[in-house]
């Protein structure tokens, strides 16, 4: 059975457990969000808005006690966790504003259907349940809310069972925000109950983000129960570097990139595909970015990268260096986990990484960058290709065909061109190949979870 506990990364320590909701609770709080969806679907957007930017104001007004909170609960560093508050205040207003444009009736050529009129009409599906990770604890689940909640939809949130504070918080949000009993709900479960959840009719399609297997399992559910899912999986993005690129902002992007949220996050570059022309001089300004990064506790403002967010994770991450170097990779820096408590792991670069090694075709959720050298364009986007990931991707160049180039053929739900993949409310954001499909934010994260109803009017 799960534990549903807050264990501070940074300590090792069980700070706080939860029980997990018994069967007839989990189907009373689903009863409840249908109850609530039969009436939250007739506000009028303003109504939202209003609740929606309440919520907003709640984020960026707490963000020092929620940064803690966050911080107590996975080890990413408070200022991170700080600005990961304000970032879903950010995400909460774009929706209040935007989400009436996005949603308003898309007139057709009525003409050309025999029809005196003819328009989509977005409506809402109902209450959608969202399986979130550890990661980023906040925003995932508000990704998915903001632009849920503005369309009309209702929420259950299964939140990973280490971050129960954060998730008994995200319903708190939305209660204190203003919105009506039920509108935004948090199981505690264990993923063992999601099939339940999922199975049970009142529930009308799910999004999940986390690890592949966690995908397959929900996507294969609710596929048997003909249920739309969208689903943001793991990602090993490329970052190319070639020699007409700024290498200098390249090598420090790099290290920032790839030691992001103490190097688990899904979009954090994790291969290094470097062109003969640039790789020596990239190299010895990342090695050194990446050991200029200051590890310690998550708490001081001093501190880059904080402990990895479970003993697991630690675990996994060495265990994918462990198989490199028995296999004849090099570790140019980091590779030994420092001595004490918490679950540390240092900026870590292996090079010489080839196909036989797990790291070549695995996610690294943590701070570990492999190294590649390649000869032009073509190799370097073969390289990049090579994995089962499509999310995001990252090319370094001032010359237009490259970019060209890079833009057409890589593989991925989005190619940021001299810069660092992120997420903007603004953009859509999603993968191809094994990072799963659909997109969340932007328009198409409102219209996700809506039906595109077709009106014919003779
Ligand atoms: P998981 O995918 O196991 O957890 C993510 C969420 O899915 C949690 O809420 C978890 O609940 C739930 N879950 C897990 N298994 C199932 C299942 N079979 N059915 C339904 N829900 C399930 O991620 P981990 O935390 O174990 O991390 C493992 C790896 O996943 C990482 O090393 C990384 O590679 C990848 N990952 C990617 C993320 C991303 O942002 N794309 C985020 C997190 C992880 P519970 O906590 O109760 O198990």
């Amino acid at each position: 059975m799960t534990t549903i506990a807050t264990t501070n990364p940074a300590t090792g320590r069980v700070e706080k457990t939860f029980d997990a909701l018994a069967g007839e609770e989990i189907d009373r709080r689903v009863g409840r969000a249908a109850a609530a969806f039969a009436s939250y679907r007739t506000t009028g957007f303003a109504e939202r808005a209003a609740w929606m930017n309440a919520a907003a104001d709640i984020l960026d007004g707490e963000a020092d006690q929620i940064g803690a909170m966050l911080t107590a609960e996975m080890g990413k560093t408070l200022t991170a966790a700080k600005a990961e508050a304000r970032k879903c205040a950010k995400a909460c207003r774009y929706y209040a504003e935007h989400a009436e444009g996005f949603l308003a009736d898309r007139p057709a050529d009525a003409e050309a259907v025999g029809a005196s009129a003819a328009y989509i009409r977005y409506q809402p599906l109902g209450p959608v349940l969202a399986v979130m990770p550890w990661n980023f604890p906040l925003w995932q689940v508000i990704r998915f809310a903001a632009p849920g909640l503005m369309a009309g939809n209702v929420g259950l949130l299964k939140h990973s069972s280490n971050v129960p504070q954060t998730a008994l918080f995200l319903e708190d949000l939305f209660r204190r925000a203003g919105f009506p009993e039920g509108a935004f709900q948090t199981l505690l479960i264990g993923s063992a109950q999601v099939e339940r959840v999922l199975r049970d009719p009142r529930v009308k399609a799910a999004t999940l983000t986390g690890s592949e297997p966690a995908g397959r399992s929900v996507a294969s559910i609710a596929g048997d129960e003909i249920k739309p899912t969208v689903l943001e999986l793991g990602g090993s993005d490329p970052f190319v570097v070639m020699p007409s690129a700024d290498l200098a902002a390249a090598a420090e992007a790099a290290a920032t990139s790839r030691c992001l949220n103490n190097g688990q996050s899904c979009i954090s570059a994790k291969r290094f595909i470097v062109d003969i022309g640039a790789a020596e001089e990239f190299e010895r300004r990342f090695v050194d970015a990446m050991r200029g990064r200051r590890v310690g506790d998550p708490m001081d403002e001093a501190t880059d990268v904080g402990p990895l967010a479970s003993e697991q994770g630690r675990a996994d991450v060495e265990e994918l260096v462990a198989d490199a170097v028995g296999k004849g990779a090099t570790v140019l820096c980091g590779g030994e986990r420092p001595d004490g408590p918490g679950w540390f792991y240092p900026p870590t670069v292996v090079s010489g990484v080839t196909p036989q090694m797990r790291m070549y075709h695995e996610e690294v959720f943590g701070p570990v960058a492999s190294l590649f050298r390649v000869r032009g364009v073509s190799e370097a986007v073969e390289v990049a290709n090579a994995t089962g990931f499509g999310l995001g991707s990252n090319a370094w160049t001032r010359d237009t065909d490259e970019r060209e180039r890079f833009v057409r053929e890589l593989d991925a739900g989005q190619v940021f061109v001299n810069g660092i993949t992120t997420s903007y409310p603004e953009l859509p954001f999603g993968g191809v190949k094994r990072s799963g499909y659909g997109r969340e934010l932007s328009e198409q994260g409102v219209h996700a979870f809506c039906n595109a109803k077709t009106i014919w009017v003779g």
